[in-house]
């Protein structure tokens, strides 16, 4: 080992100039939550409950999602449609109650593909940071898109690319 090796000062300046270099070079980083990248237009992230065009819940609560899912992790409960919830349910069975766990899914898409009715796709968006698990169980009201008529904003914003894609 030489002097100079022996003191590092060699492998210090060659380290220096190795960040040196990266000064200039484009970032590979990005400042997110300010900043985001944008998806490929076959990306899959969080799931949404879809509604029709007279927002009623399109979900009959088949179980086909539920039956085609390899990570077991949707869960549901039917319920019969009363005369009077017509407008709330676009069919006779609905989903009483809906439930998908985000830290099982492998967002495969296989429930979007499974489903006859439309009623649930997976949006451009993913699954934010929660502290509990149960933060990652996501309920019906968290999936379910708002309603196109009493807050078409939100609903388009909600609908996202993809879905006006694949719609
Ligand atoms: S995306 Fe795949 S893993 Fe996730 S709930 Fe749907 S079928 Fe299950
Ligand atoms: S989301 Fe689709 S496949 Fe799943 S229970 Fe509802 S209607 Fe059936």
């Amino acid at each position: 080992m030489t002097a100079l090796e022996r003191i590092y000062l060699w492998n210090i300046l060659k380290g220096m100039m190795i960040t040196f270099r990266h000064i200039f070079k484009k970032k590979a980083t990005i400042n997110y939550p300010e900043q985001k990248r944008s998806f490929s237009a076959v990306f899959r992230g969080l799931h949404i409950l879809n509604r029709d065009e007279e927002g009623r819940e399109r979900c009959t609560a088949c179980g086909l999602c539920a039956v085609a899912c390899p990570a077991e992790a949707i869960t549901m409960e039917g319920a019969e449609r009363l005369p009077t919830e017509e407008h709330l349910y676009r069919e006779e069975k609905y989903a009483a109650k809906y439930e998908i766990n985000m830290l099982r899914c492998i967002f495969c898409g296989l429930c979007e593909e499974a489903c006859p009715k439309d009623a649930i796709y997976l949006s451009q968006t993913f699954a934010p940071a929660n502290y509990s698990r149960e933060g990652f169980i996501y309920k019906k009201d968290d999936l379910l898109i708002p309603h196109p008529k009493e807050n078409p904003e939100a609903y388009m914003k909600a609908l996202g690319e993809r879905a006006a894609k694949t719609n």
